[in-house]
């Protein structure tokens, strides 16, 4: 319920600056595998030092983009740019670029060591300094006391490590990490993430991820690329992706959401906004106040609302002309900080108000079958319209 809003902590957004030329762009590219169409007229920029992670669900294209990318595979029409320069053609070992697979690929003969070392030797470097290079990603992946064991001899958490530091020892500009934190359960997978950001930020270098894990791209990403059957349908920040989602597409693949399908009655403009009005399913009255409108009267919209925006409550509001509906708790799930209530309304459709729990000792707990109002502010919820 309570998402991460990404690493807001650093202030960072190149592209925000039309100065800044992106490090990456994908520029037109569409990806056909015979007749199948894998990746659409896709456009995108990627700038240097980015976290950047592709979301979406099973087949949707995002791995297509990253090997398109490392050059296992060309493009079938458009280019891609890397520092403004078309990279159709150069093989993948020319590329500044390196993948992380998810089955992390690494030589069960082979102790964490010459894993590491492995990419360095088929260069040619000399030993000195594939010696220095090792130890230094040995540190840098808190790796040094395991440096002589095999892969065998370590955790899935450790095996992670290993194959991170055996793709960063080439020094690449860009890192790819396809689901690279797939194999690891909750916890690990948490920590591990935290670790990614840091060695992220600390070589200043760019990260493009793969995942279909929201919650993961949601912590790691400077911005998101949501994906749908090869295109792109928003670019953002986490905050962004998730307060002001551009489509029911967007809005219901990330965190959970109510979303109503209505009519909009109007928008009515003031200062720098503007306030909708939405009919939602012929039956309540929704007031959006938002900074502008793509849609017109009459027009097939839905009211978006994020449950832990929903108040609820056994009293009726003193306003009950729009944003408030009444209906009756028909489930509560409780989820340790959080619970959620989920409220059958007149007309059957459910809808659900999450409540931080924090013990009110004076109040009756409100419970299965009360009869409960549900209210939210005009600037909490959103309209909808693709
Ligand atoms: P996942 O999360 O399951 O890895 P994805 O979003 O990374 O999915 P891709 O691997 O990019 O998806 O695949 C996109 C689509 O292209 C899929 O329908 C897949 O079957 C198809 N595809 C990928 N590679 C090939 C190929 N070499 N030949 C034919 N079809 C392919």
């Amino acid at each position: 319920m309570a998402k991460s809003l990404g690493p807001v902590k650093r202030k960072f957004s190149p592209w925000t600056d039309p100065s800044v030329k992106p490090f990456i762009r994908f520029e037109n590219v569409t990806k056909r595998f015979g007749d199948f169409v894998a990746v659409k007229n896709l456009t995108l920029d990627i700038y240097e030092r980015e976290f950047f992670s592709l979301l979406g669900p099973s087949g949707c294209g995002k791995t297509t983009l990253m090997r398109m990318l490392a050059g296992f595979e060309e493009p079938t029409e458009g280019k891609i740019l890397l520092q403004g320069k078309d990279i159709s053609g150069v093989p993948p070992y020319k590329r500044p670029t390196n993948m992380m697979f998810q089955s992390y690929a690494l030589f069960p003969h082979m102790s964490v060591e010459k894993n590491i070392a492995f990419g360095l030797e088929q260069d040619n470097l000399p030993k000195g300094e594939i010696d220095a290079r090792v130890q230094e990603m040995l540190k840098l992946v808190k790796l040094e006391p395991f440096a002589k064991r095999k892969p065998s001899q370590l955790s899935g958490g450790q095996r992670q490590r290993v194959a991170l530091a055996r793709s960063l020892a080439k020094r690449p500009k860009v890192l790819l990490l396809d689901e690279p934190l797939g194999a690891l359960d909750k916890k690990l997978r948490e920590e591990t993430q935290f670790e990614l950001m840091d060695i992220q930020q600390n070589l200043g270098l760019t990260f493009l991820i793969v995942t279909h894990d929201q919650e993961e791209a949601m912590t790691v990403s400077d911005r998101i690329a949501v994906m749908d059957r090869g295109i792109i349908m928003q670019v953002a920040t986490p905050a962004e992706i998730y307060e002001a989602p551009n489509s029911r597409y967007v809005a219901d693949f990330i965190g959970d959401i109510n979303i109503v399908e209505g009519k909009l009655a109007g928008f009515e403009p003031r200062g720098e906004g503007g306030r909708a009005t939405v009919i939602c399913d012929g039956d309540f009255k929704v007031e959006v106040e938002q900074g502008h409108c793509d849609a017109t009267a009459g027009a097939d919209v839905a009211f978006a609302i994020r449950p832990e925006k929903v108040r609820i409550s056994t009293e009726a509001p003193a306003d009950t002309s729009a944003n408030a509906i009444s209906g009756e708790v028909w489930d509560i799930g409780y989820l340790g900080d959080f619970s959620v209530f989920i409220v059958k309304l007149a007309n059957g459709k459910t809808f659900r108000a999450a409540q931080a729990n924090i013990a009110r000792l004076v109040d009756r707990p409100i419970t299965i079958e009360d009869k409960v109002w549900l209210t939210w502010s005009a600037d909490s919820g959103m309209v909808l319209t693709r």
